[in-house]
Formats: structure tokens, sequence, C-alpha cells
């Protein structure tokens, strides 16, 4: 398996574009002399001796067509006893060693991800692994595979107030679009990147650079991104985000009405104003409702923007990268004037961001015009305070595909009565052992966090498409009710000892990881099991 490229088992002159093999190629029925065709997807690689196909994936070993990499297997963090968790490395020597010569001495202890299984594509025949087990005197069973998803996106959760670009606007990798600026959330920007449209819909060049991008990122690995009248961004899964180049490192605490509520009553007696600036919702403390309940005093200050409700003003300011993920420098420049019939020499007035980075304070001289002075102790422990309520800021990267359509095949006959019985909530569906939501209507739309999966979980074919693991785990019962693939279902240690797709039987490598702590384990963690 030395010496290959990209490339290597490309049927020469295919065309990746189109994904089909082109009239005239060589079929599976007469590759050329000393290649196996691989049909794991629609490319059809030809590959030589030694050599692997275009996804890397597949290889020719001697003639037979192997799955280069192991499958990946997760080794349960033990519960002992009721309710209490014992990982790995906590466990007796002997336990230890038990475990390590005989993973499969306990299979409820062992679960078989779809990392590394192959996939049923062309989509006739029965998953890879469908794998028997019992957890408490229950017969449970585990449909195994690798899915390509050309229907799939990554929607991306960016804790910033940061100004990132426009609603819509398009995120570039490369020069390529490769997905948009959808809405923002309560501290958070978040992108939608990848989908079938920008795999399949565009250039060949975009739909390349497309998967590429997703590959990397579902992979939790880092990757630069720019958006059109935006910021520039890096971003990795489980990591702060930088924006601009600079480091993003909290999470603003709520809103700044919401921030306002929260500490009025500790700014109760210590300012006579506050002011939380933020680019949706400013709150102002003596107009909010908050300090109304309070009984302070009206400060009579006056706020550009648009006033909402009392103390809540939208557009102070336009977006960016400073005061609030506004784009203020001097925070007084939101401040159109005083009253004079309420406002006082003397008057303190504290603005702060809602993380508390950026904070002044001032007092209102003879003419009401504000000037900086030092904050006192009391007022910078609340400011400390607002940090210290500030969660870290970090990326969250979540795979969203589509698993409704023809791997569905390689678990049941009857495609439909999998979709109703993950609705009826009798499968669970995990993607490399970690929980997988499953979206309501249609369909089977599954959405996961790749920082719950093992590392280098996903796949590329060139088709454009992703590769990714899904298990569909439920009763055994359940499985024969859905039309289950009855006489493909073998124990974990017969389907590992006789290999599930290898052509020859050859038995599988695997790779045996501990189950993340803390993560719901796969089998028997649904309802139907309490
Ligand atoms: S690109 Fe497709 S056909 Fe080629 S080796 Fe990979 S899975 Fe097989």
């Amino acid at each position: 398996m030395t010496e290959h490229t990209k490339t290597d088992g490309l049927p020469a002159d295919a065309s990746i574009d189109r994904g089909l093999p082109d009239a005239g190629l060589p079929t599976q029925d007469t590759p050329a002399a000393g290649k196996v065709v691989c049909n794991a997807c629609p490319v059809l690689c030809q590959i030589s001796s030694g050599r692997t196909g275009a996804c890397d994936r597949y290889a020719n070993a001697d003639g037979v067509l192997v799955r280069v990499d192991p499958v990946v297997m997760l080794r349960r963090v033990l519960a002992e006893t009721p309710g209490a968790v014992v990982p790995f490395l906590a466990r007796s020597p002997a336990a230890q060693q038990a475990l390590v010569a005989d993973p499969l001495a306990r299979q409820d202890e062992v679960f078989v991800t779809g990392i590394g299984s192959s996939t049923t594509y062309p989509d006739y025949k029965p998953a890879p692994f469908i794998v028997a087990s019992q957890l408490g005197g229950v017969d449970m069973v585990t449909v195994v595979t690798e899915g390509i998803f050309s229907y799939c996106s990554l929607k991306v959760k960016i804790d910033t107030d940061r100004w990132l670009g426009p609603e819509q606007a398009a995120v570039r990798c490369r020069g390529e679009a490769v997905g948009h600026v959808t809405t923002a959330e309560y501290g958070s920007q978040m992108l939608s990147l990848g989908g079938v449209h920008h795999l399949t819909g565009g250039s060949k060049k975009e739909g390349r650079v497309t998967c590429d991008m997703m590959e990397a990122l579902a992979n939790q690995q880092p990757m630069e991104l720019t958006i059109d009248g935006g910021a520039q961004l890096r971003i990795q899964s489980a990591r702060a985000p930088w924006v601009n180049g600079v480091e993003e490192h909290r999470m603003r605490v709520g809103c700044g009405s919401a921030t306002v509520g929260i500490f009025a009553q500790q700014f109760l007696g210590q300012a006579d104003e506050v002011v939380v600036v933020d680019d949706h919702i400013t709150g102002v403390l003596t107009q909010h409702q908050a300090g109304k309940c309070l009984d302070m005093r009206p400060s009579g200050i006056r706020i550009r923007g648009r006033r909402s409700t009392p103390g809540r003003y939208f557009q102070v300011a336009l977006p960016g990268t400073g005061w609030g993920g506004t784009d203020l420098d001097d925070p007084l420049a939101i401040v159109e004037g005083w009253d004079p019939a309420r406002a006082w020499p003397g008057l303190r007035l504290l603005m702060v961001s809602t993380t508390g980075e950026q904070a002044a304070w001032y007092e209102l001289d003879e003419a009401l015009v504000p000037q900086p002075a030092a904050l006192p102790a009391g007022v910078a422990a609340i400011v400390e305070r607002i940090g210290e309520n500030c969660e870290p800021s970090t990326t969250s990267v979540l795979f969203l595909g589509g698993a409704g359509g023809s791997l569905r095949a390689g678990v049941t006959d009857n495609p439909v009565r999998l979709t109703r019985a993950i609705k009826n909530a009798l499968v669970n569906v995990t993607c490399g052992g970690a929980p997988a939501y499953v979206w309501p209507g249609g369909g089977i739309t599954v959405m996961v966090d790749v920082a719950r999966m093992p590392p280098r979980s996903f796949g590329t074919v060139p088709t454009p498409a992703l590769v990714a693991p899904i298990e569909f785990s439920m009763r055994l019962a359940d499985y024969a009710a859905l039309g289950g693939h009855l006489d493909a279902v073998r124990s974990l240690a017969d389907t590992l000892a006789h290999g599930a797709w290898h052509a020859d039987g050859a038995p599988r490598s695997r790779r045996m990881l501990d189950a993340p702590d803390g993560q719901r384990w796969p089998i028997g963690s649904s309802p139907w099991l309490g």
C-alpha cells in the first residue's frame, strides 16, 4: 500500500463529475488486467495491485479489494456498580489485562462503530456489520455501516458577538463559495456550510473544495474561511474561534438587556446609570424595568438607535468587532445627550460591554458632559463578575446528513419500516458511537456533534460526497419486525474473526478506543430499556 496518489485508482479519463462509469470504460465485469474494481461508490475505481483507489479508503492487496482503515470499536467506560462509571485505566490491572486479552469477553462493553466498516453501496447487500449482543438478558442488534452522504452539511455555531458578516453572505474557502451566514443566535453567530448545492450544483472545483472543507472541519481540523463583506475566520471544532486574526475568549453573559437585569441589584447604589452596549439590544438600567422595580432615579440619558421598549435599544451603532459586537471604540458615541431636567452634575455612569471585556466609568461635570474617571473598586468587581459569568467562547461543528435513502436497504428489505421504527424510538441512532439527534418529519435526517465522535471519523469520495459512520441499535425482536436481514446477524466475535466485508473473508483490523467520558453508551440507552 505504498506509492499511491489521490487518483491512482481512477479509470482513465473517467469523469468524476458525472460520478458514473462512462460508456466504453471497463466495467466491473471487465477490469483491466491485474486490477480490481471497487464498487463501494459510483466512481468504480480500477485499482492496481498494491495501490489504493481515488479516496484512499480501498486498496488492491494482492488481487483482493480491501478496506484500508481499521474498524473503530469503542470500549465502554465500565459501570461496575449502578450509577458509577470506572474508566478503563482505573480498573484493576487484572481487569485491564483480561479486557485487552479478550475485548469481546463482554459484548455489552464493546461497540462496533461505522468508522472503517465499509459501505453498503450499491445498496443491494446487507450492512457490513450486523452485530448481535445481549444486554440485561435482552437480545440486541446493531447495524453498522458507512454512509455516503451527498445530502449533508455542517452547522457551525461560533460563540462570539463580533460581526462576522451579513446574514445570507457567502462563506468562502480558497475563493470558492462553500456556504453562507445564517441566523445569529443568543451569543453566537451561525454558519451553514456545505450542502448538496455546493457539492454538486456548482463547478467541479466548488464541489471539491466544499467536500475537502467539510471533511477537515468534521474531522476536527482547523479551517480558514472568509465571509463576503465580513470577517476572516479560523475555526475548529471545540476550539476558540479566531476572528480577523484575534482569538475570541468569552461568550457574552447575555444581551445588553439581560445583562442589565441580571446585575441590576448589584449595581444599585454603586452607579447612577449603567449602559450595557450590545449590537442587538443595548440595555439602559434606569429606564429598564429592572431599574424601575428597584426605584432607581431616572438619569435623563438619551441613547441613539431605535427604542424598542423602556431601557432596550436596537441599532445603536453599526455591527463590528468593537464593544458588544458593534463597531464602537468609544462607547460615548451612542450617548445622544442628557435631559437637563433629570440629569445632575456628579452623576456616575458605567458603560460596559456584554462580556465585561470593555468597561468605562464617567462622572457628569457641571455642563452635564461625561468625564472619564477611574473605575471604583465596587463597580470593577461587578464588571469582573460579568466576565466570570461568560462561558468560554468555542466553535461547535454539527454534521447534518440525510440517512433516509438507499443505505436503509442495508438494514432492512423494507426501508420505510426503519424510518418508522426510528420515529417510534425503537431504534437508537449513533454516528461513530456519538448520540445523533433525528429531526422530526419525514426521512432520517440526523445531526451529530463531531466533537463527540472519534478523530478522523469522516472520509470523502470524489463524486463528491462525505463518508460518515452510522449505527442503528435496537432489540433483535424489533429488528425482525422491521424486516431486518436476520441471515446476516452475527456475533461480534464471529464478525471480527471472519470479516464482514472482505471478499475473501479475511479478518478485519480494528482499533479500540475508550468511549468518551460521560457519553451515553449507544446500546441500551433508549426508552425501551429504561
Ligand atoms: S473512490 Fe469510490 S470506487 Fe474509488 S476506491 Fe473510493 S469508494 Fe472505491
